[in-house]
């Protein structure tokens, strides 16, 4: 990659990020305080998406600054991925919060938050065109298959996602955090698996190329 062609991405990510910045198409639009839109390398071979931002991506402007976000740089460093070498977003980028007597809590993102944001992801995918994407939990991974796909089932498993983009999930790290006891033992053992596989990917790009992933046999519209 020239040095022309990583300003170029960069510049690419910087005005489409001013975009969302600009964004209203949802509710959450407005009660947002910051957009995370993403944040990384823009030549990054790896993508990693998340659900939607939460209480400190939201004051932040960053995707997974958070508790979650700080298991998600130890799960990176633990496969030798500096978190500055892959490129990390979400499937919104504004949080989705519930208001409870007056105080904002998270929430999953809804369908139509997640239609509206999805030309915002495509378009990060177009500009950073990685060669692997790990989908971070359910939500995110069934914005790429559809709503059938099993996180506990179909997780570990590489289907070509967006662009024929090798795609693999992965529980995600608020999920392990709320694990205790044999269940979290378990969880992380899955997800090191998951990790593993995701490196052997990245290093099999550099030497011999593994054999394309299988397409998704469900439908985005089920
Ligand atoms: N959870 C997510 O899915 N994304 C973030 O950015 C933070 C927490």
């Amino acid at each position: 990659m020239s040095v022309a062609q990583r300003a170029a991405r960069e510049e690419a990510l910087a005005r489409a990020a001013a975009v969302v910045e600009e964004c209203r198409r949802c509710a959450i639009g407005s009660t947002r305080r910051n957009p995370a839109y993403g944040e990384g390398d823009a030549c990054a071979a790896l993508m990693l998406v998340g659900e939607g931002p939460g209480e400190t991506e939201d004051r932040l402007g960053r995707p997974f600054v958070g508790r979650a976000g700080e298991l998600l740089d130890r799960m990176l460093a633990a496969i030798d991925l500096p978190r500055e070498d892959v490129y990390i977003c979400n499937t919104v980028k504004c949080r989705p919060t519930l208001n409870e007597e007056g105080k904002l809590r998270n929430r999953a993102p809804d369908p139509l938050e997640m239609a509206n944001c999805r030309p915002y992801l495509d378009e990060q995918i177009e500009i950073i065109r990685p060669h692997v994407i790990l989908a971070l939990g359910a939500p995110a991974a069934r914005s790429f298959f559809g709503p059938k796909f099993s996180i506990t089932r179909q997780r570990g498993q590489w289907f070509a996602g967006p662009h024929d983009i090798p795609t693999i999930a992965t529980f995600h790290p608020a999920y392990i955090l709320r694990q205790t006891g044999g269940e979290l033992t378990a969880v992380k053992r899955l997800v090191w698996d998951d990790l593993k596989a995701v490196r052997a990917r990245l290093d099999a790009l550099r030497t011999a190329p593994l054999p394309e992933p299988e397409r998704y046999q469900g439908s985005l519209f089920e």
